[in-house]
């Protein structure tokens, strides 16, 4: 059914419950639940699911803020983080200048969007991610890099894309490791309060390839 999850999604938010999110640390987020979505406001921190994955299909939906004081990454930032570690950037970019693989739909710092398909603020959008993990060795390197593909609003704006490492600074060293979704929750010192919402936030895992 349109909008409905399918059979087979495990549900990390269904508009009612916030209990498979937690803090880096382990404590139950605090993003309070309005109406159907989870509302981050600047200063309650990063979520992470509980639920951890390698390879999956993966469902966001998430609104921006109308922030027209600010401008840049200042304005209605956050992001979807695989594993903890790659970020698709989430930003108001209607109109809004900012460096190429800054802005939304960009897997941040290394590939900017194909195209530029944000919708404007308090509206509602999609993400829609293929992401398959880097493949390692026993000796926990990567042999095989990761990829991620992501639609945007039904557009493809990262087509099978090559990651090249980790996009934050995290100190989570091992790559090789199953991980956790993160929301971000984005301070930029140029804005007081970043005001974002996301819902309907569910996976598919997807079954190992076998090698060829
Ligand atoms: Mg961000």
């Amino acid at each position: 059914m349109p909008g409905q999850p399918p059979s087979d999604a495990i549900v990390l938010f269904d508009g009612k419950n916030g209990d498979d999110w937690t803090y880096s640390d382990g404590r139950p987020s605090q993003w309070p639940i309005v109406d159907d979505h989870l509302a981050c406001k600047s200063g309650t921190g990063n979520i992470y699911s509980r639920h951890k994955f390698t390879d999956a299909q993966i469902h966001v939906e998430f609104s921006t803020p109308l922030m027209p004081q600010a401008h840049g990454q200042a304005r209605a930032n956050s992001g979807v983080y695989l594993q903890g570690r790659y970020e698709i950037q989430i930003l108001d970019s209607v109109n809004n200048p900012t460096y190429a693989n800054g802005s939304c739909g960009a897997l941040y710092g290394q590939y900017a969007p194909l195209v530029n398909v944000c919708r404007p603020p308090k509206q509602w959008q999609t993400y829609d991610i293929v992401f398959h993990a880097p493949r390692c060795g026993p000796d926990k390197k990567i042999v095989e890099p990761g990829t991620v593909t992501v639609l945007q609003n039904g557009v493809l704006v990262q087509d099978h894309v090559t990651i090249h490492g980790r996009t934050t600074s995290s100190d989570d060293t091992d790559v090789c490791a199953e991980g956790p979704l993160m929301l971000q929750d984005h301070q930029h010192p140029d804005v007081k309060e970043t005001f974002m919402q996301f819902r309907n936030i569910w996976m598919r895992t997807i079954p190992e390839t076998p090698s060829k």
